[in-house]
């Protein structure tokens, strides 16, 4: 089974003409409220591909909590681990113009408060898991608690976003670490980066992971581990929104390799599932079930 921990935000999105500046009032579209943050993004997309899935995070006593908690029962998702109240739920604010481009604003909310005790309380969710996939929307003592609850042979898979700098210890459970190459840039921090993905995965192995997944949008990923460094050719298509794809990527890849794929062989599954997603409009409803993405 796949346990997620992390994030679970409200995306309050509004079309504008053009995204006000300081002390300016712009009107906008109606406001459309989705459910989003990576945590519930990841969770949703691997039960959508069939995967046994729980989810744990923490969403405010309010509406946005309980749409949140709907869309994930709704995919199917185990909603146990799902701690409701300590403040509202995290929301992002975002205006988008014509151009598609967006001005965000986060409130964590809940998420901040997704405590190191919480995830002791969960102690019966790690030892069902095979794999346990998290990113950073949440406090990084709680991921460090994550990497100390694994049951013995549990797989742990980290997206840092957003990114920071990662205590070794963190670094040295992920297997893999999956980034992005603004991700990789952040986290090598001042040591050299390279020049070539293919570089930035090598340093970054080097840093402790057992294994790196560096996603190359429309180029694919590549994956290194100490068996060297392998590319993944992307699936071409006709990309109409990206948002969510990470998201879909680590999910199945985290998916995956519970059911004993290998990394090489994993991460060319997740590249057709992230391959779909940008085929459609908007995270969670743009992730796609098993069959779609056999039909690719
Ligand atoms: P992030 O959203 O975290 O930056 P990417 O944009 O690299 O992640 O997307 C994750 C994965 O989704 C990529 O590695 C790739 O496999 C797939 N993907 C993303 N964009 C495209 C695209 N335009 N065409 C085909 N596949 C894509």
């Amino acid at each position: 089974d796949l346990l997620v921990v992390g994030s679970a935000n409200a995306d309050l999105v509004i079309g504008v003409e053009r995204r006000p500046a300081a002390g300016e009032t712009v009107l906008g579209s109606d406001l459309a409220v989705h459910p989003g943050g990576k945590g519930a993004n990841q969770a949703v997309a691997a039960a959508r591909l069939g995967a046994r899935t729980a989810l744990l995070a923490r969403v405010g006593d309010d509406a946005h909590g309980r749409l949140l908690l709907d869309s994930q029962r709704a995919a199917g998702v185990d909603t146990v681990g799902v701690l409701v109240g300590g403040a509202p739920t995290g929301v992002a604010l975002i205006t988008v113009d014509p151009s598609g481009d967006n001005s965000i604003v986060v409130s964590p909310g809940a998420n901040g408060r997704l405590a190191a005790q919480d995830v002791r309380a969960a102690a019966s969710l790690f030892q069902a898991s095979k794999v346990v996939s998290v990113q950073l929307e949440i406090p990084l003592e709680t991921v460090v608690e994550v990497v100390r609850s694994l049951a013995d042979g549990s797989r742990f898979v980290l997206n840092p976003s957003p990114p920071r700098p990662l205590p070794a210890e963190v670094l040295a459970a992920c297997d893999p670490l999956i980034v992005n190459e603004h991700e990789a840039k952040v986290i090598l921090g001042d040591s050299a980066v390279g020049e070539t993905p293919e570089d930035w995965a090598r340093i970054l192995l080097a840093k402790g992971p057992r294994s790196v997944v560096v996603t190359l949008g429309a180029e694919g990923a590549l994956v290194a581990s100490a068996q060297g460094v392998t590319r993944i050719a992307s699936v071409r298509v006709d990309a109409v929104d990206t948002t969510g794809a990470g998201d879909a990527f680590t999910a199945a890849l985290a998916w995956k390799l519970g059911t004993g794929s290998a990394l090489a062989e994993a991460a060319a599954y997740a590249a057709r599932v992230g391959a779909v997603a940008v085929t459609r409009q908007g995270a969670q409803v743009s992730f796609p079930t098993a069959a779609e993405v056999e039909a690719l």
